[in-house]
């Protein structure tokens, strides 16, 4: 038989992994140089990504788990469109409020289109009309699917891209009951994923930020590299401090540029007083300035919260409050500043202690106040990049008073009790058992498949390259002739690699016309969890060496004997 029918074995004299030797000049993280060098994935443009045949096989098992664990905690797969229409935005009043990470653009008969960032829209859409009775619920549908975002600054390679792979899950439940039931069989689920995938994670209390509701909890798997601060506590507390935009330190909040100013995760001054530990007076005010990069933030404030350079410079490094003229050139008018999210009604005036900095006063909850002439959704938007900070490392754990600790971490996934924000705005009802008509009750789950792959690099790998866990390697073993002529080398090879492969494992068998030691150098870079490398002198005392890539042990292994130990 030609030995290049056996599909079950991977040949890498054929397949097409171009392996670097140098780190990619543009790749800023552990896990963008290696899937790069390892001839995984190849940077398009800025947040955009190939996958190449052995990333890809990894992508694909990423994906397979995500299904799995989906399909066996009451989700079912469907498929929608990647390019969505601007009605539906315009019903749910998030067109124009999702802000510049929404792709836009228009078809020959200009009618407005997006690139698909997330899809509460088009699901509830899709159900609105099909699903009428209680007796159709619960469901919960999910597609495993592209999405853009046009990210403010993309970079970490797969971690922060602009064209990524998600799974979005969206669950319609008849009452909170069941809501509650749905959103811990995908909390179960998604433990689940993260212990499949050789994830070291924990699961942390998120900000609802601009979609409010109550309650969410985000997937963190944890790594230097991570944006995103968490705390966490022995007893198994764990928060996300949302330092991606702004430092833990609970001083307000935040836009960056002047286009997005808004207050997401500022739903009333009494609730952010109380965090800092205040008491609310029912004033507020602003605090603007600009970080490193020249972008501009406003920090609302309780008015009788005693807020200063320094403290502004927990929120944003680098904090300079603006001279008189960046004020004018940016369309701040002092004295006249409304933050979106304020209750109607807020008296808001002035605080003297205050008086040495540049600052003004928070003028009135109206349009135009913002920035001069400015209309939310039009000018400016309300977006859930800048959620509030609550927690920082060293306060008491609010489940056992001990100080929570700090870490770092990558949002893999989130799950989130949406409840009737979108069935609501575009009137998805059902018929209740009492003959009323009421919204669907909405839970929603998103997992970065292909952040995912990354995240999973940057918690396992070495000075050689990547170690992939066992559940998403790209194959499960490789083999390395150290022979590239015909020969009992090659042939012993040829044996092992088939057996290994009708004992159901998947294996690569690295047949190049290539020495030893870029044969070694590539193996290692490419991560497989085990290699079996064939030499002529332990042929002749009928051994192969099996090599761990994790813990790097080598084992000499009696050729015979070479599947059972490899299982
Ligand atoms: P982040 O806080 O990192 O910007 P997010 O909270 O905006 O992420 P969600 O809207 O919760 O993201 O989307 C669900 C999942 O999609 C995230 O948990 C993450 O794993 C993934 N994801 C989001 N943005 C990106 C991106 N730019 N590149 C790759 N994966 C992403
Ligand atoms: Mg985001
Ligand atoms: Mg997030
Ligand atoms: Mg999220």
């Amino acid at each position: 038989m030609n030995k290049h029918l056996n599909r079950n074995i991977l040949r890498m004299s054929t397949m097409y992994v171009p392996t670097l030797k140098e780190d990619p000049s543009d790749a800023d993280i552990p896990s963008a140089k290696l899937l790069t060098r390892a001839g995984m994935i190849r940077k398009e443009a800025a947040g955009l990504y190939s996958f190449l045949p052995l990333g890809l096989r990894v992508l694909r098992k990423i994906e397979n788990i995500v299904r799995e664990e989906m399909d066996s905690h009451g989700g079912e797969e469907l498929l929608m469109p990647f390019v969505q229409s601007a009605d539906l935005w315009r019903q749910s009043g998030r067109w124009g409020a999702y802000g510049e990470e929404m792709m836009t653009m228009r078809d020959r008969h200009d009618n407005e289109f997006c690139l698909g960032p997330t899809a509460e829209e088009v699901i509830t859409d899709l159900v609105k009309n099909e699903l009428r009775s209680y007796k159709d619920l619960p469901k919960n549908l999910y597609h495993i699917q592209l999405k853009f975002r046009d990210e403010r600054r993309p970079r970490f390679g797969l971690l922060r891209s602009r064209e990524f792979i998600m799974k979005d899950a969206y669950s319609f439940d008849k009452d909170q009951e069941g809501l509650e039931v749905n959103y811990q069989l995908m909390r179960d689920a998604y433990s689940r994923m993260c212990e499949r995938m050789g994830m070291e994670y924990r699961i942390v209390q998120a900000d609802p930020g601009e979609i409010g509701g109550n309650g969410t909890e985000e997937f963190m798997t944890l790594a230097e590299t991570g944006e995103a601060e968490l705390v966490y506590c022995d007893c198994g507390y764990a928060a996300d401090v949302e330092v991606g935009e702004c430092h833990p330190n609970p001083v307000g909040y935040v836009g960056d540029t002047m286009e997005k100013i808004a207050t997401p995760g500022l739903h009333t001054i009494e609730e952010l007083a109380d965090f800092l530990g205040i008491e609310a007076d029912g004033t507020v005010k602003a605090f603007s300035g600009k970080d490193k990069e020249g972008a501009i933030w406003v920090l609302f404030v309780p008015g009788n919260y005693e807020v200063n350079e320094d403290k502004a410079a927990h929120v944003v490094r680098g904090f300079e409050p603006l001279t008189d003229e960046e004020m004018k050139d940016a369309g701040l008018v002092k004295g006249s500043m409304g933050p979106v999210g304020l209750p109607e009604g807020v008296r808001i005036c002035a605080d003297d202690s205050l008086r040495d900095v540049e600052r003004w006063i928070v003028g009135a909850n109206e349009e135009g106040y913002h920035l001069l002439g400015a209309k939310q959704g039009e000018d400016f938007t309300v977006d859930a990049w800048g959620d509030l900070c609550t927690v920082v490392a060293g306060d008491a754990c609010p489940c056992c008073g001990k100080p929570l600790q700090a870490a770092r971490g990558i949002e893999v996934g989130q799950i989130f009790k949406l409840g009737t924000k979108y069935s609501e705005a575009m009137g998805a009802l059902f018929m209740d058992e009492d003959g009323t008509e009421k919204p669907f009750i909405m839970g929603c789950y998103g997992v970065g498949v292909s952040r995912c792959m990354a995240a999973a690099v940057e918690q396992s790998h070495d000075d050689m390259g990547i170690i992939w866990p066992v559940g998403i390697a790209p194959a499960h073993v490789a083999v390395i002739p150290l022979s590239t002529k015909p020969d009992e080398v090659t042939e012993a090879a040829e044996d092992v690699a088939a057996k290994l492969a009708a004992a159901g494992l998947e294996v690569c068998i690295d047949d190049r016309d290539e020495r030893a030691g870029v044969k070694f150098a590539d193996n290692d870079l490419i991560g497989w969890p085990a290699q079996v490398v064939i030499g002529k002198r332990g042929l002749a005392a009928g051994t192969v060496e099996v090599k761990n890539r994790k813990t790097g042990e080598k084992t000499d292994v009696a050729v015979d004997d070479v599947v059972s130990f490899v299982e």
